[in-house]
Parts: C-alpha cells; structure tokens; sequence
C-alpha cells in the first residue's frame, strides 16, 4: 500500500541544491512521545522548536519521500509578509482588525525565519533585499496606492509608494509603472533550506524519518501511526501535511490543493543583466490576484512564476506538469524582459499548495487536544509556516501564549463540499479572480501582443518533468 503521490519534481532547486544523503525510513514498531507528519518546513521546525522546549519529549518526524518534497522544496523562495489575497483583499474578506493582526503576526514570521538562519546558522543562500509589489497598468498603480493609505493608515509606516523611475533604477522593465516597497522580505534557496531543517531538528534531537508514508492513523489510548515497515505509537501527533491533508479523514474537507507552476532561466551573463540592473536583488511581484513572482538567484538565473492556478477532480495530485501554466508564465516573461527574447528555461516544475474556503490559514485541534493540525497557507507559508511552529510547539505542550491567541488558531474553517460542487467552486473562484485581473490588464494585453508580434508565441516542451 503507499500514497497516491505524483514523482518527485524536476525543479531547479533540485538540481542546484548539491548532493544529499536521505534518512533511513521506519523499520520495526516504536513508541514516542509526539508524532510529526510531513518532513515540510512546519514538521521539521515543529520538531526543533518542541525539543528546544523540552529535551525530555521523544519527537519523531515522518516524511512520506524526501524532506521537502512539498512546496517547501520547491516554491519561489519569497519570505513575505502577503497573507491571503493581500492587503485590501484580507480587509475586505476578513475585516480590518483581521487584517492588523495578520499583518503583524507575518511581520514576526518573516523576522522569526531570518533569525533562525542567522542564529543556527542554516546555510541556503538567504538575502533580505526587500519586496516590490508592482503595478503593470495604470489600473494596478490606482490599486497600490490605495493598498499603501491602507497599511499606513492602519498604523504601519514600513510599507512605501515608489514610483516608475525609482521603481525602474531597481528593476528595469517597460511594464514596472510604479511599486508598493516593503523592505521586510527574504528570499532563500528553498530546498536547501528545508534540508538545513532537517540536520537541525536531528541536532536537538528529533528523529527524521524519511521515505515513511503515515498510511492511516489510529486513534485509541494513543494514536498508532501505520507506514509500510512498522508502525508508530504516540501520545500526540501533529499533522503538518499542508496541501496534501485530505489524506487523513478528519481533515479531508478543511482543505483543498491548488497548483501553481513556476520556471527558471539558466545563469544570465553580466551582459544580459546589466540592461535590467537589480543590484539589490529584489523580490518581485505583481499587482494580479493570480500573482507573477520573480527573483534573481545567487547565480543570476530569474525565476518566474505563478499566473494561472489549477484543481483537480477528487484532490488528485497529478497536476505539477502544466504546459499551459508554463506558457503563461513564459509569456509573461518575455514582455517583462524583452530583451531576453532568447533566453532559455532550463527548468520547469509545479506543485500544489493548500487553499481553505475562506483563503486564510488555519492551525487547531482535531478530535480533542492530543491531534493538532496546521494547513492553508495559500501560496504564502514560506515565512508563516516558520512562525505557525511555534503556535504548534505551544498547542502541544498545552501552553496557551500570545501565539495560540492569534486569528488563525482555533478558527472555525469552513468544510469544502464534495465532488462535484467542490471543483465546480474552485473554478468559480478562480474564474473571478482571472476575470478582475482581466479588466485591470488592457493595456499590458497590448504590450503582449506588441512583443509578441516581433517573436513566435513561446512553445513549451513537454516531457522536461518528471
Ligand atoms: C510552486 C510553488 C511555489 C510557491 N511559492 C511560494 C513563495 O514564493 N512564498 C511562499 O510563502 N509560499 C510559496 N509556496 C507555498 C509554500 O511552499 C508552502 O506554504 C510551505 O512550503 C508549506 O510548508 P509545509 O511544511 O506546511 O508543507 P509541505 O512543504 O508541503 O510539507 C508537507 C509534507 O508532508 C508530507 N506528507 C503528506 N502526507 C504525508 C503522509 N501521509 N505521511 C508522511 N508524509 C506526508 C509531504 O510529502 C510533504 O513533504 C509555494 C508553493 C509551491 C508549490
């Protein structure tokens, strides 16, 4: 019996991340005091952050294949402050209350996960180089402005307008019109981090089981955890399984993954870069519900990604090989960048991450105190995640603190429906997102068109995944 799991993404943090030497799975029946599943930023730093608490616990992390075959292996590395649909979006679907709290529990997340590194001294390539939220159309500009008074009058002075020239010195591109700077953002090398989580948990003294998929759990005076070689018996079990825990029944409804797909160019010569600049190395988004993001790495590839978001029927996981997410994201490269018409993608990889109804993220118990869950960071754990396992940590030694006080612990997450009104929801979100994000982009259509006009449409080639 194993996991109904797609193979292992062929991504450019893969092939950049050096050589690695994966745990022994579980063999043979044992016993400890917490069970971590998923061997995910949250499974891992849950399981440091416990036995730094408590060195007595007996904590044991099992990852279904390699640490970090989530997203936590292969997402677009931006630490940020973003939760949900971003500031007026969380305003208008939460309150503005919600939005002061999220706002400042992401600004710890991000400062948490920049002091791990530093103070353990996590190697995975980390700069703070600061965000710029770009506007592409006139429309987007109107937009940021108003996202900016937002966040100012709710008190927070650290979130700036800049505009096209100063936008422009940073990143030169004839669609950056204008920009949101928010200096709070890191940017990692994702899966090296993720495996620098690893050693560290195993350093203070966890177990990390890899290549153990949790099969089924069952729950009686303990909870035995079933994997294909033993089984493991624990007092209290902590699902950190994200975007893909509908396997476990009790969370099955609370969530649902969505995929998003992303691509890297090959190194860019000095010359390619010059004409762009990016001295600072600055993340980069867009002003779209369905983002674009993009970076420079530490050996000068662009990564690009986001755009289209896919669902599949029955939560199916079969969908990180997307051509015509790809073809998007392309597109949107090269009228980003024309003068890098012919550079290469040397990688092209997806993967899905955890949507619940209402968009927010959400941490509880499940069933009673002693299982405890976290999921639903929508595209935006990568600093969130970092914070949320502290709440954990607090949930499982039965404290209460300032952390399990926070808006997304203990809320009441609205189930998703079955099949099919479940897919059918999930395009209509999506359908409204595009179709908002359709009405604010004539004039980059034109730009596209214009670019395009002057080269073929891209053509992406399948079999490049795995
Ligand atoms: C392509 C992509 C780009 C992204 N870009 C960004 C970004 O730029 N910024 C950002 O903030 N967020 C981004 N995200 C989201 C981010 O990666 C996640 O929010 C974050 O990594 C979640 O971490 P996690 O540890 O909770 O989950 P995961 O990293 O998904 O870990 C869960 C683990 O549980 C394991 N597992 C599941 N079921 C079982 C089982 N039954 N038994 C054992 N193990 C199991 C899985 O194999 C997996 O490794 C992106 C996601 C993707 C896919």
């Amino acid at each position: 019996m194993s996991l109904p799991l797609p193979p292992a993404v062929d991504s450019m943090w893969a092939a950049t991340a050096g050589p690695y030497a994966p745990n022994p799975a579980l063999d043979g029946d044992t016993t400890v005091d917490v069970a971590i599943i998923g061997g995910g930023y949250t499974g891992l730093t849950t399981a440091y952050e416990l036995r730094r608490a408590d060195p007595s616990l007996n904590v044991a992390v099992l990852e279904a294949r390699e640490v970090g075959f989530g997203g936590s292996g292969r997402n677009g590395s931006f630490a940020m402050t973003v939760v949900g649909l971003g500031f007026s979006g969380t305003a208008m679907i939460k309150g503005k209350d919600f939005l002061v709290q999220a706002h400042r529990y992401m600004m710890r997340a991000v400062d948490t996960l920049d002091e791990l590194v530093d103070n353990e001294g996590l190697d995975c390539d980390k700069i703070r180089p600061g965000f710029l939220r770009v506007a592409t159309t006139e429309k987007y500009l109107r937009r940021i402005r108003k996202e900016v008074d937002l966040m100012n009058r709710l008190g927070f002075d650290d979130i700036f307008y800049m505009d096209k020239d100063d936008v422009r010195q940073r990143v030169n591109s004839p669609v950056h019109l204008g920009a949101l700077w928010e200096p709070r953002l890191i940017l990692v090398h994702p899966l090296k981090l993720v495996r620098a989580e690893r050693d560290l948990a195993t350093r203070y003294g966890a177990t990390v089981y890899e290549n153990t998929p949790v099969l089924r759990v069952r729950r009686g005076e303990n909870f035995d955890l079933e994997t294909p070689s033993g089984t493991m018996t624990a007092n209290k079990v902590v699902f950190a399984t994200n975007a893909y825990s509908h396997f476990f029944p009790g969370l099955k409804r609370k969530q649902v993954p969505a995929f998003t797909h992303m691509l890297s160019t090959e190194p860019l010569t000095p010359e390619q870069l010059e004409p762009i600049g990016w001295q600072g190395r600055e993340g980069v988004e867009d002003m779209r519900n369905l983002i674009h993001h993009y970076r420079l790495t530490a050996d000068n590839r662009v990564t690009m990604g986001g755009g289209p978001v896919g669902f599949t029927w029955g939560n199916s996981l079969n969908a990180d090989h997307r051509p015509a997410a790809w073809q998007e994201v392309e597109s949107h490269f090269r009228v980003t960048f024309p003068h890098l018409r012919d550079v290469q993608f040397s990688h092209r990889w997806g993967g899905p991450f955890s949507v619940t109804m209402d968009l927010t993220p959400a941490m509880g118990f499940l069933g009673d105190k002693r299982a405890i869950y976290s999921l639903g960071c929508i595209g935006h754990g990568v600093s969130m995640v970092h914070l949320n396992a502290q709440v954990l940590r607090d949930m499982v030694l039965d404290r209460e603190s300032e952390l399990t006080e926070s808006p997304f612990v203990g809320r009441r997450v609205i189930p998703w429906p079955p099949e099919p009104i479940r897919l059918a929801m999930g395009l209509a979100m999506r359908s409204y997102l595009r179709l908002e994000d359709w009405s604010r982009e004539r004039d980059l259509r034109r730009a596209k068109a214009q670019v395009h006009a002057h080269q073929p449409p891209p053509a992406v080639s399948a079999g490049v995944q795995k």
